[in-house]
């Protein structure tokens, strides 16, 4: 079987460092490992106007936003499909026929969804495209036959729902769609990256992010403005490293490297929290670290988009021709769901010809 993997991200606003290690760290190394056969990354246009749809220009904006993002870090047109969502009306088809498959209540479980509303306050309003929004990714991991989805652990809930609907079509109507398996980033601190503001999640919609996009001068504010623990208030005092966002971040991108190059002080992280709690180490050092270490991590992403943005027509190529390439692969895995679904009642005369012999 194919190796294809299926993922994207909403274009709600630029992508972040939690996107980063959550995400698309991950696809660039899968991308280059020559592992897979197929790579598929989807600009989720569809899916943020489910809680946007007043704002659409926010949305249209964001798209070349998050294009360049993608190319910034690495993806590479050539290696992996990029692509707009809507752009392909096949996956609003296999959304509605899924549809049936799932129950209200079954939606009404899912965490993911459930958190999203408290945080949108539309407990009393919640539009009906966003309350479903999980089987419209389920369209879109089946649709592409993914058989690896790398996605945050937010995503779990989204994949469950995916396996249990393909489970569902292939015992109603016979084998026809792919099981997916969900990838998560193999360090804790990746799985979600809380937001400079201490909140368990860096989102875009909460406004507590460090974007790859961001300038240099941008990052160091941020950084240097970050929640750390509350109850560090003089030096000497003893520290906490458990939900303090700037050792998780530490957690989530420094190396061996960094320490040799940075602050060869300490030989690694467990040596610095180590000091951190015992007292004596101010917050003001470990963020001009953490600083370094983001910067190193971020400066040759910044230099990447640079270039891209020189040639923005180009971009908007990749994304055309991207779309094109996934609409073909769609409208293939549409038409065997709807031979499955016996709802292809013009692919041959099968139809016409069992009424007439019963007809008789
Ligand atoms: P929105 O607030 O509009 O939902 P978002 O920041 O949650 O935006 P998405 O586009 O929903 O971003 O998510 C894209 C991908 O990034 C998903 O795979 C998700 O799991 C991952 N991701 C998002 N935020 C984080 C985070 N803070 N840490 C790790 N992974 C994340
Ligand atoms: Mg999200």
């Amino acid at each position: 079987m194919e190796k294809i993997i299926l993922t994207g991200d909403r274009p709600t606003g630029r992508l972040h460092v939690g996107h980063y290690v959550g995400s698309l760290k991950r696809r660039v190394e899968l991308q280059e490992s020559g592992e897979y056969d197929k790579i598929f990354i989807m600009i989720a246009d569809a899916q943020a106007l489910t809680d946007n749809a007043d704002h659409p220009e926010k949305v249209r904006q964001n798209i070349m936003q998050v294009a360049l993002d993608y190319l910034s870090v690495g993806l590479d047109p050539s290696k992996s499909t990029l692509f707009i969502q809507s752009m392909i009306p096949e996956l609003t088809e296999l959304t509605f026929y899924y549809s049936n498959l799932v129950t209200v209540s079954r939606l009404q479980r899912n965490p993911t969804v459930k958190s999203e509303i408290k945080m949108r306050n539309f407990e009393a309003s919640i539009p009906v495209g966003f309350f479903t929004y999980p089987i419209s990714q389920a369209a879109d991991i089946t649709a592409f036959k993914a058989t690896t989805v790398p996605v945050g652990e937010d995503q779990m809930p989204m994949l469950e729902q995916c396996k249990e609907i393909v489970h569902k079509f292939n015992a109603v109507y016979g084998e026809t769609l792919v099981d997916p398996k969900i990838l998560l980033p193999d360090n804790e601190a990746c799985l979600r990256l809380p937001g400079i503001d201490g909140k368990a999640k860096m989102s875009k919609s909460l406004g507590n992010c460090i974007y790859l996009s961001d300038t240099e001068t941008d990052v160091r504010k941020k950084v240097m403005s970050m929640f750390t623990d509350p109850t560090h208030l003089r030096v000497e005092d003893p520290g906490h490293v458990e939900g303090n966002p700037v050792f998780t971040y530490l957690d989530a991108f420094s190396n061996q490297g960094h320490f040799e190059e940075f602050w060869p002080e300490y030989q690694n992280l467990d040596e610095l929290k180590e000091h951190y709690m015992r007292g004596g180490l101010g917050d003001v050092k470990v963020k001009k670290f953490l600083n370094k270490v983001l910067q190193a991590e971020l400066s040759p992403i910044r230099e990447r988009r640079k270039e891209w943005e020189k040639d923005l027509p180009a971009v908007y190529e990749i994304l055309k021709k991207g779309s094109e390439a996934a609409r073909e692969v769609a409208s293939e895995t549409l038409r065997e769901v709807k031979a499955a679904m016996k709802i292809n009642y013009f692919d041959n005369d099968d139809m016409i010809r069992e009424f007439m012999a019963a007809y008789k």
